[in-house]
């Protein structure tokens, strides 16, 4: 019930102004971001790297309409690329990115400035030996970052993508994204979409992550097994069983901050477990999403700040 206007605040810039003035917020939002700074990013993939977890970090932020601040998160990007590099962290490391972020959305030219901005923080990260995953966001941009995908892997075959298993179109873009060296990251999605272009019940939606997750493990491509939930990642282990992949040959990632007692234990039992791992100030968009995704973290945000 929550749902639908939470996630309509996520995109209001009014109610972003009240949230972040309680000076209270930030201290919450700590359990889901790991801080402001280069450095907490890189900090927190140390911290994660000794339990033999591995990360994805996301520099926060998205709807940029300004070609500066576009310039600026790709800068971030190949900041925190470096600083994995010179602490070691940065080989199987990888970026997710979303388009949205890097001048996807400029008014003039927008899709041309999100490939070659892109294709930078590509080349910082072939120079360290991590990969980059394009981040998906709401329907209306899923053709435009397939279609940037596209051109980003003829030149780094090792680029991945997200689909999110609620879009009634996300079954085909499997079929179609499962081929050899493809590296897809299922997810369940976290946007408000219409009726016309996902499904709503969640029933339907858990249909249609199996339906996926059969797609991709039956492939010959890299499934990223972005969820969780616990009935998701045992269909996904018996699928991989099945279709005889190894523990090389697909992954578990979840958010940081969410469930790390079940991280610990995919990792404990010799799977591939990827931690997603935002850092940044941008985080208003990505924190209102967590509180939409579990009304029980709207409960542990209003203690919190009550408790303050
Ligand atoms: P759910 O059915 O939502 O949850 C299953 C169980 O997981 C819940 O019962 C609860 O125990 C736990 N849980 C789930 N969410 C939370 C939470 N916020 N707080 C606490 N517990 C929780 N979405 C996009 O639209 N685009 C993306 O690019 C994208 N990238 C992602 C990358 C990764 C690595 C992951 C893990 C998720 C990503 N998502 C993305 C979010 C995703 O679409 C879902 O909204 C989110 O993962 C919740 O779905 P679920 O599969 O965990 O299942």
């Amino acid at each position: 019930m929550l749902r639908a206007p939470l996630l309509a605040a996520a995109r209001s810039k009014g109610i972003r102004r009240l949230v972040e003035a309680v000076p209270a917020t930030r201290s919450v939002v700590r359990r889901f971001v790991a801080g402001s700074e280069t450095a907490d990013a890189v900090r927190v993939a140390r911290e994660l790297a000794t339990g033999g977890w591995r990360i994805t970090l996301d520099h926060l932020g998205e709807d940029t309409t300004d070609a500066a601040q576009a310039a600026a998160t790709v800068a971030a990007y190949e900041a925190v690329l470096s600083a994995l590099a010179s602490e070691g962290l940065a080989d199987g490391a990888d970026v997710s990115v979303k388009l949205s972020a890097v001048g996807q959305f400029l008014p003039s030219n927008g899709e041309d400035v999100a490939l070659e901005n892109a294709r930078k923080i590509c080349a910082a990260a072939d120079a360290v030996g991590a990969t980059v995953t394009l981040d998906m966001e709401d329907h209306t941009t899923t053709d435009s970052t397939l279609g940037i995908l596209r051109e980003l892997r003829g030149e780094y075959p090792w680029v991945g993508a997200v689909l999110q298993a609620y879009l009634r179109r996300t079954e085909q873009d499997c079929r179609e994204l499962s081929g050899p060296g493809s590296r897809v990251r299922l997810c369940k999605g976290a946007y408000a979409e219409p009726e016309s272009a996902a499904f709503q019940d969640k029933a339907d939606v858990d249909k249609s992550y199996v339906r996926c997750l059969r797609v991709l493990m039956a492939g010959s491509g890299y499934p990223m097994v972005a969820s969780h939930d616990p009935r998701m990642i045992e269909i996904a282990a018996a699928l991989a069983d099945e279709h005889g992949r190894t523990d090389d040959d697909h992954e578990f990632q979840m958010l940081y901050g969410i469930r790390p007692e079940e991280q610990a234990r995919i990792a404990a039992s010799g799977s591939r477990m990827r931690v997603y791992v935002p850092y940044g100030d941008e985080w208003y968009g990505y924190f209102m999403r967590r509180l939409a995704e579990r009304p029980a973290n709207l409960g542990f945000f209003l203690r919190g700040l009550a408790t303050r």
